[in-house]
């Protein structure tokens, strides 16, 4: 089994953050995929000027 953070070797038995090898890879992927869905929730109100033809 891998991280799918770091890619590293992850132990599986009695390990609480799996699949993830540590608890830091798990608040990484946990962050990135936050950070990622703040962005498209919102839009930056520059991209979306009404008065730009
Ligand atoms: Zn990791």
């Amino acid at each position: 089994m891998t991280c799918p953070t770091c890619g590293g070797p992850t132990p599986w038995s009695g390990n609480p953050h799996r699949p993830f090898c540590s608890l830091t890879c798990r608040l990484i992927d946990l962050g990135g995929w936050l950070d990622e869905r703040y962005r498209i929730a919102s839009p930056r109100p520059e991209d979306d000027d009404p008065n730009v033809p």
